[in-house]
């Protein structure tokens, strides 16, 4: 099992696939692309596989696939079966552009769920946020989802002045369809504005849904979550605190960067360079999990710890960490 100096298990691994990606999502990546990581420079799908092994074998029980978006990356499908084969549940966190042919596949597979990112109802506004004019490719995805009955929720970063218009078309939108909703702070991921102007914190977010829906609730904490949980009436939806920092003391999660860096914390300065040790020759299986180890017991109490410890505040691109 893997603890950290707090008590806290670490059972949950994202694996950012690549930080490539097909949008240019304004709070995420400027318009020109970043700077892409070179293909040498990724984990291979057989190095995932190998530290997969290894991560369960730490008792890790949950993967999520992530990026920059995990299906512009070739053979995706394969590197997922791998990972159902290894792990009890294995979920996907995409922008559901490129889905059409997956879905049924992914239900065969035994994939858990998908999280889908959708922060706009209307198509013009997500053109705008995206950059890009796939909304209706989106819309029918989503549908083809729930026909298939393959389980998803809806991700939506919530920008000032920019969608938040929408937070109660959204909690309608999850009402009809049955999917639940989760809302998710803006964090100054992108070199271009670092996300500060446009910054509404969850206080706001619950604040102005409830305005909505006076008969709200605050639902307890059901384990470990990167979500406060609410609910109207029967449906619940969330809110994910995600710079305000509010639930770290229950975090278990744990991250693989595209480019093979090991990260206990979205905040971190550094992690561990698990491409290096995978390709060193004087490195065995039974080396790299203690490397982990270590590494895990190392993680500090709060994404705010983590953040102090930064030279730098405002990161290139939330897709070269996997978001
Ligand atoms: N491309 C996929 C997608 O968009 O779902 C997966 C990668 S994306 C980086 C993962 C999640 O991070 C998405 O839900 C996205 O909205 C969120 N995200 C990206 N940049 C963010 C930011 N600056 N603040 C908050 N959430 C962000
Ligand atoms: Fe791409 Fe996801 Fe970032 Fe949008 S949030 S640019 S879809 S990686």
């Amino acid at each position: 099992m893997l603890l950290d100096q707090y008590q806290r298990i670490a059972n949950y691994l994202r694996i950012g696939v690549t930080d490539r990606c097909n949008l240019r999502c304004r709070y995420c990546m400027p318009e020109q692309g970043i700077d892409f990581a070179h293909r040498n420079d990724l984990l291979s799908y057989e190095e995932i596989t190998r530290l997969a092994q290894i991560f369960r074998g730490l008792g890790v029980e949950k993967v999520r696939l992530t990026g920059g978006e995990p299906f512009v990356r070739k053979g995706i499908d394969q590197l997922i079966q791998q990972l159902c084969s290894i792990f009890p549940k294995v979920h996907i966190t995409t922008n559901a552009t490129l889905l059409d042919g997956y879905i049924e596949a992914l239900k065969d597979m035994g994939v858990a769920s998908l999280n889908i990112s959708i922060d706009s109802l209307d198509r013009e506004r997500f053109f705008s946020i995206t950059r890009r004019d796939d909304y209706i490719r989106v819309m029918q995805n989503i549908q083809a989802c729930l026909d298939a009955e393959l389980s998803i929720k809806l991700n939506i970063v919530v920008m000032k002045g920019i969608n938040d218009m929408e937070l109660v078309d959204f909690i309608e939108f999850g009402m009809n369809k049955g999917v639940e909703v989760r809302f998710i702070e803006a964090m100054p991921f992108n070199e271009v504005d670092g996300n500060k102007d446009v910054f509404m914190p969850c206080q706001d977010i619950e604040a102005h849904i409830k305005a909505n829906y006076p008969s709200m609730n605050i639902l307890p904490s059901d384990g470990p979550s990167s979500s406060n949980l609410y609910q109207i009436g029967a449906y619940r939806f969330g809110i994910i605190p995600a710079y305000s920092r509010s639930l770290c003391g229950q975090c278990n999660r744990i991250r693989l960067t595209p480019k093979g860096e090991f990260l206990t914390c979205l905040y971190a300065k550094k992690g561990l360079n698990l491409l290096e040790l995978l390709r060193n020759e004087g490195y065995n299986n039974d080396m790299i999990r203690e490397a982990i180890v270590q590494q895990v017991q190392g993680k500090l109490k709060s994404g705010f710890d983590e953040e102090a410890k930064r030279e730098e505040r405002i990161f290139n691109s939330m897709t070269t960490i996997g978001g």
